[in-house]
């Protein structure tokens, strides 16, 4: 069968007629398109399709179907095509109707749909084909197919492999891994000329990179620039959401900024494989893509980016707060925003520790996810990133496993969350458990956790993936201490710096001021931080807007009094 399959059913023949005509003339050359006129038409054609070992991209359906809803349909095709795309076929005078309004929110709260499509009205029918055309620019990412992927090849799915992908994973930069003896690994192999070191990076130009370091392989796909000992109106430490934001913003009121950041774009928030909750993505955003758009945004602004480079010391030197980078030197700004978030925290198995990578994966399963279907997989967590990370997985694994130390679901988690968590139908909820062993069985990827219940009762249970998702820290030990900090190293700021937190000015700090003047602290590293990708990027803008009334007042710190307007 030529090319990935569309699959449309509705029991009105005109209607499904209209679909039909317009995805054969948009997408008959690459896809195969097959229209069903019943529910049962539908479901038999679905499991014919993997019976055939067909990829199905994208099944639309009509709600009004006789014996069995379009979104119950939908609820189904995920048991034989876990990587579909499924879109309630809807009328534009569906709008006003309650029922499917019922049944659209109904179908999203319950996983069964990605999202409603509204029907076309009459050709060409652009709405309709911006809906398809999004879900199959989803579907080809996380299939790895879309145009201009890097191919790592490795001996092994961990070590230095599992890195080489992390970091790609981190700069938001589409790749694929193969091992090295698979089909798919020799299949590269052998086009490339001469013997090459693994593991391998193979570029969407054929260039190869053999066990580059992380910067070489950032740079060499496009991501970062070398700041060179320059001098900038502001330094943003760190490119998750509160830096891209800050990025964005900075770069648009005429700032020059420069951006760094130890590893990739987007921060925690590449890990998140669905943010339903961030403003004008009703339908959902992957956190790599939004890091992606931002990244592009704040790019054709004039933002630089140094990726894959920390920033290792602060200190205020002449005018300007001194940023040392670990591989380029110092810059100087007038002005620092500090966005390093927070990272996790680690389970302190030391056999699970051992096997990052190979089974056991800290934060969510972006990448990770279709290498598990079919397998037991386990998630430890009870926070809305743990229910999502279940949630996504169970599309791929057989079973997934939510272990929760605390006794309710409810206690960390959002009710919409909840719901789903518990409506899903391979998702098992463990409360009051956790994990305490495991192992590979010398096979050299896990194999097997060790879980304890409340009353210390141990089980040995089979497990192929385990997603740690247990609460995170802020990486800000190594900052000078005129920077204050509460307890737990989250930054203070405006009105959380007390009395003895040595700001130096006559003026009070501003909102999101620390105790070092002109540097501000923005998203989660932020003592009082919401821990939103919504709050993050605000509190990026606000910083922004807030160097910038220091700057027009004058008041960045003692020494710069003359500070002059910024550059544009
Ligand atoms: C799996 C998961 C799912 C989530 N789901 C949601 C969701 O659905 N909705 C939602 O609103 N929020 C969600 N969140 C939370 C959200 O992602 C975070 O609140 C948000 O990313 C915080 O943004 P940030 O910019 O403050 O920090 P981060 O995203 O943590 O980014 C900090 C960046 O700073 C860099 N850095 C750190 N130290 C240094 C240094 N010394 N030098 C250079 N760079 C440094 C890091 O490499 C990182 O890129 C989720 C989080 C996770 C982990």
């Amino acid at each position: 069968m030529p090319g990935p399959v569309l699959v449309a059913v509705d029991e009105d023949a005109d209607l499904l007629g209209a679909v039909e005509a317009e995805l054969l003339d948009r997408y008959a050359r690459d896809y195969t398109v097959i229209c069903e006129s019943s529910a049962e038409g539908a479901l038999a054609t679905l499991y014919k399709l993997q019976a055939d070992g067909a990829e199905v991209a994208l099944v639309l359906a009509g709600q009004w179907l006789s014996g069995m809803t379009g979104a119950e349909v939908l609820g189904r095709v995920h048991n034989v095509h876990p990587h579909a795309k499924r879109g309630l076929l809807i009328s534009w005078g569906g709008w006003g109707d309650p029922a499917t309004g019922e049944a659209i929110f109904d179908a999203m709260a319950h996983g069964r749909i990605d999202y409603y499509v509204l029907r076309p009205s009459g050709s060409p029918d652009e709405v309709f084909h911006q809906a398809v055309s999004s879900f199959l620019l989803e579907w080809s990412q996380a299939q790895r197919v879309a145009p201009h992927t890097i191919h790592v090849v490795g001996e092994s799915w961990s070590g230095r492999a599992y890195e080489l992908r992390d970091v790609l994973e981190r700069c938001a930069i589409p790749h694929a891994f193969c091992l090295a003896d698979s089909p798919k690994g020799q299949g590269l192999l052998e086009k490339l000329d001469g013997e090459h070191k693994l593991p391998l990076i193979i570029l969407p130009t054929g260039a190869v990179l053999s066990d580059p370091s992380d910067s070489e392989l950032a740079a060499a796909a496009g991501a970062g620039v070398d700041p060179q000992h320059g001098e900038y109106d502001v330094v943003i430490v760190g490119a998750g959401p509160a830096g891209l934001s800050a990025a964005v913003y900075g770069a648009s009121e005429g700032f020059d900024t420069l951006v760094v950041d130890e590893g990739g774009i987007g921060g925690q928030a590449t890990s998140s494989s669905l943010i339903r909750n961030y403003l004008g993505f009703p339908r959902g955003v992957s956190g790599g893509r939004l890091a992606e758009q931002a990244y592009e945004q704040a790019w054709v602004l004039g933002a630089k980016f140094a990726l894959m480079q920390s920033v290792v010391g602060l200190e205020r030197r002449d005018g300007l707060i001194r940023v040392r980078l670990s591989e380029h030197g110092e810059v100087g700004a007038r002005a620092v925003i500090f966005a390093t978030g927070a990272s996790y925290r680690r389970i302190g198995v030391p056999e699970l520790e051992e096997l990052n990578g190979a089974g056991v994966f800290y934060g969510g399963p972006a990448s990770e996810a279709h290498g598990l279907a079919g397998l037991e997989v386990y998630v430890v967590g009870g926070a809305n990133s743990a229910g999502q990370a279940a949630l996504h997985l169970a599309r791929f694994a057989r079973q997934v496993t939510l272990v929760v130390r605390a006794q309710s679901l409810g206690a960390g988690m959002s009710h919409y969350l909840t719901r789903q968590v518990e409506s899903a139908q391979n998702v098992e909820v463990r409360l009051g458990t956790e994990v305490v062993g495991g192992g590979d069985d010398g096979e050299g990827w896990l194999r097997h956790l060790v879980l304890r219940d409340a009353s210390g009762q141990e089980e040995r249970v089979r497990a192929e993936g385990l997603f740690l998702m247990i609460g995170a820290r802020p990486r800000t030990e190594w900052l000078p201490p005129e920077v204050a900090r509460d307890s737990r190293g989250y930054l203070l700021t405006g009105p959380d710096l007390g009395d003895d937190s040595g700001w130096p000015l006559d003026r009070s700090p501003y909102l999101l001021e620390t105790s070092m003047p002109g540097l501000f602290a923005a998203g989660d590293a932020r003592h009082g931080a919401i821990k939103r990708v919504a709050s993050a990027v605000g509190e990026g803008s606000i910083a922004i807007q807030l160097v910038h009334r220091l700057v027009a007042e004058n008041r960045l710190h003692p020494a710069s009094a003359q500070a002059a307007a910024p550059q544009g």
